[in-house]
C-alpha cells in the first residue's frame, strides 16, 4: 500500500479516503466514525432497494412472467439436483423480487377465470 501524505501516520486510511477524517483525528471519536460507517451502509442498502424497484418497473408483464417461469425452473432444478450454495439460493430469492414487485394494476384480476 502506498503512503498517502495527506493521511496522518497512525490514522485510519479507509475512513480518511471515505470521509476525509477518522476517529484518531482531533475532535473525533470512535462512536462518531462508527455512526458515519453505519449511515453510509444504510444509504447504500437503500440505493440497492431503489435499484431493484427500478429494474422491476422496467420489466414488461411478459418479461416478468418469463422471469418467474425461469426462476421456478431454476428452483426446481436446484432442489432436485442439490449441491447449490446459499449464495445461489440468495441470488434466486433476490431475482424473484423483480417478479413480485408488480404494480398493483387490474391486469391480473381477470386471470382467475381463464
Ligand atoms: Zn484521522
Amino acid at each position: 500500500m502506498s503512503i498517502r501524505p495527506d493521511i496522518p501516520l497512525g490514522h485510519t486510511t479507509p475512513a480518511h479516503q471515505t470521509f476525509g477524517w477518522c476517529s484518531y483525528c482531533p475532535d473525533r471519536s470512535p462512536a462518531e466514525e462508527l455512526a458515519a460507517w453505519q449511515t453510509r451502509e444504510l444509504r447504500r442498502m437503500a440505493d440497492e432497494t431503489a435499484t431493484t424497484e427500478t429494474l422491476a418497473a422496467a420489466l414488461s408483464p411478459a418479461e416478468r412472467t418469463m422471469l418467474d417461469y425461469a426462476l421456478n425452473q431454476a428452483q426446481l432444478r436446484m432442489w432436485s439436483v442439490g449441491g447449490y450454495t446459499a449464495e445461489e439460493q440468495a441470488a434466486l430469492v433476490s431475482l424473484r423480487r423483480l417478479t413480485a414487485d408488480e404494480p398493483a394494476a387490474g391486469a391480473r384480476q381477470d386471470g382467475a377465470q381463464s
